[in-house]
């Protein structure tokens, strides 16, 4: 079993909140909210971040992307707005290196980023 901590969440065998899965991704809450909705999707294949993904890896991204306006209808935070976000390396402050997409909302979120 991979010791990739998103990678059990998927697995079922770290408990979180799932609020979504499919053969290709999951949705669970984040365990830390940054707004009232607060969201990841990711992929069940362990990919490190978005920039590990190839040309072929584009129905991935599109799926991805999809699920993330999908969990934005089901919280109810489509109407008024939404953020994705990737964080990606050191520099994009990526904590976890198993790619995700945070699906943000549920308040005015502040631009530019810190
Ligand atoms: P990032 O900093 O972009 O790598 O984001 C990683 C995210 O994973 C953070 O927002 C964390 O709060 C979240 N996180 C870490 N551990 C868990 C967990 N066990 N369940 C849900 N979210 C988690």
């Amino acid at each position: 079993m991979s010791e990739c901590l998103f990678c059990k969440i998927a697995a079922r065998t770290i408990p979180a909140t799932l609020i979504y899965e499919d053969e290709m991704l999951v949705a669970f809450d984040d365990v830390n909210p940054q707004a009232p909705t607060h969201t990841l999707v990711i992929p069940r294949k362990h990919v490190v971040s978005i920039a590990e993904l190839h040309d072929s890896d584009v129905g991935l991204l599109g799926r991805l992307m999809l699920v993330g306006n999908k969990i934005a209808q089901q919280k109810g935070i489509a109407g008024d707005g939404y953020r994705f976000v990737v964080n990606t390396g050191v520099h994009g402050g990526q904590s976890v290196s198993h790619l995700h997409l945070h699906v943000l909302g549920g308040r005015h979120l502040a631009w530019p980023p810190g």
